[in-house]
């Protein structure tokens, strides 16, 4: 198929095939060989354009089992969380990983039981800052970040609390940040706290 010429593995490619898709999306395209390249990426995409596989296919390739907590995504909403999560899961079928939503409303017990096993973590910036404070997530191994939704994770007040979680994640990493609008809350993010990004729109 024609998601191939961008650099996916195999096991990715599989999994890209059982769901019928047969060519990237403009986004895909653009991203995906750039995410692959370890590059910070601000992305311009809307829900609808196919953002989710875009940096779940490169960060799936980039992680490994056994390793601890490699990625990172930060979502504005519960439903997003586990929306992406599980897309994640979907994808990772021939090469799977933990992949563990963390959001509040739900018992932490579970969550903190999940997390030890983890290599892939989607989360909202609440729950996130109550593992963080109870010492129960550990991000020293995280390589990736992405923010989806920026914009709306700014519209929801959540600006204080991402930049605490970022600021616990490696000074070495890759940022992604993925957003409809690309706000100046969005620029200013990036300006802070990614590296040289790569800015691609659609
Ligand atoms: P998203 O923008 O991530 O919310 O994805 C929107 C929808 O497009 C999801 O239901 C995906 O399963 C689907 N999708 C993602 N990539 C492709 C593709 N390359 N071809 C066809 N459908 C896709």
């Amino acid at each position: 198929n024609n998601f191939k010429k961008l650099g996916l593995s195999n096991a990715v490619l599989k999994s890209i095939d059982e769901h019928g898709f047969e060519s990237p999306s403009a986004i895909q395209e653009k991203s995906i060989p750039l995410i692959l390249a370890g590059e910070d990426v601000i992305a311009g995409a809307a829900t609808g354009s196919g953002k989710t596989l875009a940096f779940a296919s490169g960060i799936l390739q980039n992680s490994e089992k056994g390793k601890g907590i490699q990625a990172l995504i930060l979502t504005p909403t519960r439903e997003l969380a586990e929306q992406v999560a599980n897309s994640f899961r979907e994808f990772s079928k021939y090469d799977p990983l933990n992949i563990v939503s963390i959001y509040g409303g739900v018992g932490i017990n579970p969550q903190i039981k999940e997390l030890k096993n983890a290599e892939v973590v989607v989360g909202t910036p609440g729950r996130l800052l109550d593992h963080i404070s109870r010492n129960t997530i550990k991000f020293n191994n995280v390589k990736t970040l992405a923010i989806d939704e920026a914009d709306h994770m700014f519209d929801m007040g959540f600006k204080v609390d991402v930049e605490k979680i970022i600021k616990e994640c490696p000074q070495k990493r890759q940022t992604l940040l993925f957003s409809a609008t690309i706000t100046k809350d969005v620029v200013q993010l990036s300006r802070k706290y990614m590296k040289n990004p790569v800015r691609v729109s659609v």
